[in-house]
């Protein structure tokens, strides 16, 4: 693949993040909670659940990028002090989504993994911002985007200084409209032939569809991802963004415990 340096497994066998206790990369990882941060009331609630159903980073968004300007817009730096009590709270590191490069530094003292949705992957002004800090970067795949475009995104943020990226394939659109996205499963793989860096999937936003999230979660593991990304909220009918393909609790908790077990069998094969 042309232009990849960095970011090349020619360079390196894999990259392990550590954020707090955990080693992404080299140990699988359940990312969980609200598409957006509501309330603490909301945060609390959730956290604790996915926390005790083995989740082990909570997310939420306080930027929302939406379709149309008169949708929930996330409640910003008031949200952002909420996910971080919560994390703290739980124990569970945090992830938000940054959307302006104005917002990077400053985010960075409330989260301890920085998020670059799909609709971002290609900022490239965004990417080199947060390439300069220390914080782990979550790369989406951006919904038109190439593996090779994905990964020189990457090279981007590696190329400021910033080795801790993580990729995640969260769906491409294609002329398929019955699932919001397609789920390009090939791409982890697909990915870790071609670089060092971990990938999860997000079988939320692929799917937009509650009942699909569950296979796609497993298929994912057996595809060999490093963790999941899933929404998850106490009250989806009344979420404030992204309702049709949110979780349940209850339903993050069997699912979860279905996602242990069968890495568990498979870490057993190996
Ligand atoms: C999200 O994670 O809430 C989100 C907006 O995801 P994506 O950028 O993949 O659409
Ligand atoms: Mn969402």
């Amino acid at each position: 693949m042309d232009n990849i340096k960095l970011v090349s497994r020619a360079t390196k066998e894999r990259t392990i993040i550590e954020v707090g206790e955990l080693k992404i990369g080299q140990k699988f990882i359940l990312i969980a909670g609200p598409c957006s941060i509501e309330s603490e009331e909301q945060m609390l609630k959730t956290a604790y659940a996915v926390k005790q159903a083995g989740a082990n980073i909570l997310r939420g968004g306080a930027f929302k990028p939406r379709t149309s300007p008169y949708a929930f817009q996330g409640l910003g730096l008031k949200g952002l002090k909420i996910l971080e009590k919560i994390g703290k709270e739980t124990g569970l590191p945090v992830v938000t989504e940054v959307l302006d490069t104005r917002d990077v530094s400053w985010v960075c003292e409330y989260v301890d993994i920085l998020q670059i949705g799909a609709r971002n992957m290609q900022n490239f002004s965004l990417l080199k911002e947060v390439g300069k800090t220390n914080k782990p970067v979550l790369l989406k795949r951006g919904m038109y985007s190439t593996l090779a475009e994905w990964l020189n995104c990457a090279e981007y943020i590696l190329n400021e200084g910033n080795p801790n990226v993580i990729l995640c394939e969260r769906g491409i659109r294609t002329f398929e409209t019955y699932t919001r996205n397609t789920l390009d499963l090939s791409a982890v793989p697909a990915i870790k032939e071609l670089s060092h860096l971990p990938i999860i999937v997000d079988p939320t936003h692929s799917t937009g569809k509650v009942s699909l999230i569950p296979p796609m979660s497993l298929a994912a593991v057996v595809a060999g991802a490093d963790g999941l990304i899933i929404e998850v909220h106490h009250n989806p009918a009344e979420a404030l963004s992204d309702k049709d393909q949110a979780l349940r609790p209850e339903e993050f908790a069997v699912l979860a415990q279905q996602v242990m077990n069968l890495k568990k069998y498979m870490e057993d094969l190996a």
